[in-house]
């Protein structure tokens, strides 16, 4: 095997994030071609979660990842928390009919939540209108809501969406940070609930399908342990599944749109589009999506 350490600029600040860095594992795949793997965890990653990422990138360095049942997919654009019109030029230069918009303020605590709020309003009235009224958004709040201000920010941003078009929200990602909260929320309301950080960061979707607290479930081949372990996870639960990467270089993307290839269509575009945030690569040809939809491309690493 051959270890290759990478970072890739971002055209945009993501998770607080300019940069990814990581290293990229090449080698032998069952056909005796080249294969490659990424091992690229967030800093902020345990062990835990590292050790899946691990084999998520063995995996893919093995060659083992699962055989495709579909040809493409349909996939999000992914908005960051840009300015209106910013976020209305990106979502109208990703050409797909869904976007998801990121709000909820800094990491951390906020301090100032009416303000963010305000802003997230905006952010997404201006994506709903780029959109028109074919598209979809749902948004990503990364766990940032108290419980008790939940409803009425998503009362605000339904009103946003509508505002710019767009009847609504397709469902709202990871509002609280608790398992317990998004169940108690998911009662109250009537949109969707999706569950991210609250799988991701344990690997547990037990927990959450146990509690009733998602209606969909957002799962990231890389720090869930690759894509086979991904597609178990959709066999055993059977609720709506929206695959989604986490800010790989494309080689990291292509284990994430192989998990997402090996499924039967879902309901909803998975979330594969970051490959458009990334101002440079480990490959010559960055896994971005065409029309709204993305396919497999062969990987020319240039890392
Ligand atoms: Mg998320």
């Amino acid at each position: 095997m051959e270890f290759r350490p990478f970072s890739v600029r971002l055209t945009t600040r993501f998770r607080g994030l300019t940069e990814r860095s990581g290293v990229l594992i090449r080698g032998v795949g069952p056909d005796g071609a080249d294969a490659w793997g990424e091992f690229s965890p967030f800093a902020d990653y345990g062990p835990e979660q590292r050790g899946r990422w691990w084999a998520a990138a063995m995996e893919a360095a093995h060659g083992l990842l699962p055989a495709p049942l579909q040809s493409d997919v349909e996939c999000a654009a992914i908005i960051p928390e840009l300015d209106p019109v910013p976020a209305a030029a990106l979502a109208s230069a990703y050409g797909c009919r869904t976007a998801k918009v990121k709000v909820g303020g800094p990491r951390g605590r906020d301090p100032d939540p009416a303000a963010t709020l305000r802003a997230d309003c905006a952010r997404v009235e201006a994506v709903a209108a780029a959109l028109g009224s074919g598209g979809h958004i749902r948004v990503d709040v990364n766990g940032a809501w108290p419980l008790s201000a939940a409803v009425a920010s998503i009362a605000a941003l339904e009103s946003a969406a509508r505002a710019g078009g767009i009847d609504g929200i397709e469902y709202v990602e990871q509002p609280c940070a608790s398992i317990g909260d998004l169940a108690a929320l998911r009662r109250r309301v009537d949109v969707r609930i999706a569950a991210d950080e609250s799988i991701r960061l344990t690997g547990d979707v037990d927990a959450v399908v146990r509690a009733e607290a998602a209606d969909i479930l957002v799962l990231k081949p890389s720090p869930l342990g690759g894509a086979r372990a991904v597609v178990e996870m959709v066999e055993r639960y059977g609720l709506p599944v929206v695959v989604s990467s986490a800010m790989e270089s494309s080689v990291g993307l292509a284990t994430a749109l192989a998990a997402a290839l090996a499924l039967s269509e879902q309901p909803f575009a998975h979330g594969l589009g970051t490959g458009t945030l990334l101002a440079t690569d480990t490959v010559a040809h960055t896994l971005a999506p065409v029309a709204g939809r993305l396919a497999p491309i062969p990987l020319r690493v240039t890392a």
